[in-house]
């Protein structure tokens, strides 16, 4: 999988939210503006931009986002250790999202992270493993994490709904507190908003013996980049740094788009944490 953010998103990401005009980056790089301009469409560049000092007027970290421009990929995680966890990809007018089920085996009861796109995918694995669907946990409210909603809360009435605080729906607002059990899981939410007003983070613990939690961070953090910061690019880093980054170096973050990754490879080469 590809990664969601080339090094030329980055630049623009990063530039929008440091408010950096489009000639001045393009002279720290040692760029004509249009020469950026095409690095920020395409993430390539036929003359080799001085890339320590466009991170540094852009508040990134040089060399990290130079390997990214290199074609940095995560290491695939050894899923195997997580079991009975499915990332899920749908896709819809180009856009691809990822969603999340995982289930305690003992009790065949299952949460589901986000709804993706349709729902055709998340039911064939539940039938396939004979789960029974208990929880779902919105990472937040944007069109593409909950497109399947209602017509998964139609299919399983009786699935408990947890949003993040100040989202669009009050009615259905639900925010966890303290720890959900699943089985022997047990998932918790942190508040990382930022990206958006309701965004959370769910963290999962003791996930099979298996000593890494999980965390699902939705748009927060992508491998290599992060989320746009709708509300705030500023308060985003910031919950990114507390909340995410902060977890044990081998979690394991599932992201809202692009490939999986760990805290500890984020923190090594993220570019917009230096
Ligand atoms: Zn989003």
């Amino acid at each position: 999988m590809m990664l969601e953010d080339h090094a030329g998103d980055i630049i623009h990401k990063a530039r929008n939210a440091a408010k950096v005009p489009l000639a001045t980056a393009a002279t720290a790089a040692g760029l004509s503006p249009a020469e950026l301009e095409r690095l920020e469409a395409t993430g390539a560049c036929e003359q080799k931009p001085d890339w320590n000092a466009l991170a540094s007027v852009l508040g990134l970290h040089g060399s990290k986002l130079e390997a990214v421009a290199h074609g940095w990929l995560p290491q695939p995680p050894e899923l195997r250790r997580w079991r009975e966890l499915r990332p899920i990809t749908t896709t819809q007018g180009g856009n691809t999202v990822n969603c999340y089920l995982l289930w305690d085996p003992s009790t065949r009861s299952a949460a589901l992270f986000d709804t993706g796109w349709n729902m055709a995918p998340i039911q064939e694995l539940i039938e396939e493993n004979r789960l029974e669907l208990k929880y779902l946990f919105l990472t937040h409210s944007h069109q593409d994490h909950v497109a399947a909603l209602k017509i998964l809360q139609i299919t399983w009435p009786n699935v408990v709904l947890f949003f993040g605080p100040r989202n669009q729906c009050p009615a259905l607002n639900q925010l966890l507190t303290g720890c959900m059990t699943l089985g022997s899981l047990c998932i918790s939410a942190r508040e990382t908003p930022g990206h958006s007003e309701d965004g959370v983070t769910y963290v999962i613990n003791n996930f099979l013996g298996n000593p890494s939690p999980v965390a699902m961070v939705g748009d927060c953090l992508f491998a290599g980049s992060m989320g746009r910061g709708f509300q705030s690019a500023k308060l985003l880093k910031q919950k990114v740094q507390k909340h995410i980054l902060s977890l044990p170096s081998e979690t394991l973050l599932c992201p809202g788009h692009g490939p999986l990754t760990t805290v500890a490879q984020e923190k090594a080469q993220n570019p917009f944490f230096p």
